[in-house]
């Protein structure tokens, strides 16, 4: 169930839906997605949804993680990305298989912990871990070449937009439950372009800290 097979057929169906960057699909079929959920529910680990990991939250389906690495990709050559949300983890994990150095925050203590513990275990010497509201960004490390929120605002956080360098692009779910879009922002000098990817479903951004 946790075979390379069961992850093999979830890279085919990954490449139906339209994923064509050979780097996200080779990353896909060698990250263990089986470890970032509850040990009841590996079995379901390759299945294309999303699938809960406690506190109300879930691990996003794997086609939108793959969705939203290509987006980053595209970026020129992204050295430093932010994630807004860790979650389980699987989503830096990915990240950190394509760029040099992930930064990753979680606003609930017991997600970001488990985490980290695993992402150490599994042996990612590249990500940095922050607990804390993202919304925030992580202003002693900006300016970043790509963030990546995967929690849904009713609208961008100004504060995290001022954090991408010149050129630099978020992407991540805007709007409200049943309404979100996939959106990628580019910032252009002191302008921001905003792109419409494709209807998502994500949990909501929250404020503040969880502990
Ligand atoms: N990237 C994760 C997806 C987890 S779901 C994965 O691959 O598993 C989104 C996560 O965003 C949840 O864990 C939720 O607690 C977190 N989150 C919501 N609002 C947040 C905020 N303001 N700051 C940081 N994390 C937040």
């Amino acid at each position: 169930m946790t075979s390379q097979r069961t992850r093999d057929r979830m890279v085919a169906r990954l490449e139906e839906l339209g994923i064509r960057d050979t780097r996200v699909l080779s990353v896909m079929r060698a990250t263990p997605r089986h470890l970032f959920v509850e040990e009841a529910l590996a079995s379901r680990a390759y299945e294309d949804t999303a699938l809960p990991i406690g506190y109300g939250q879930t691990i996003s389906q794997p086609y939108i993680v793959a969705r939203m690495t290509e987006l980053v990709l595209q970026a020129g050559r992204p050295q430093r990305v932010l994630e807004i949300g860790t979650g389980s983890g699987y989503q830096a994990a990915v990240l950190a298989q394509v760029v040099p150095q992930v930064y990753t925050v979680e606003r609930i203590v017991a997600l970001a912990e488990r985490a980290r513990r695993l992402l150490l275990e599994v042996g990612f010497g590249n990500i940095r871990f922050r607990t804390s509201d993202g919304s925030w960004g992580w202003s002693e490390e900006a300016p970043f070449d790509a963030i990546v929120m995967t929690a849904a605002p009713d609208e961008i956080p100004q504060s995290l937009l001022d954090q991408l360098v010149p050129e630099g692009r978020l992407i991540g779910p805007v709007g409200s439950e049943g309404a979100q879009q996939l959106m990628v922002v580019r910032r252009e000098n002191r302008s921001y372009v905003r792109q419409v990817v494709e209807p998502v479903s994500f949990v909501p951004l929250r404020r503040g800290l969880d502990a």
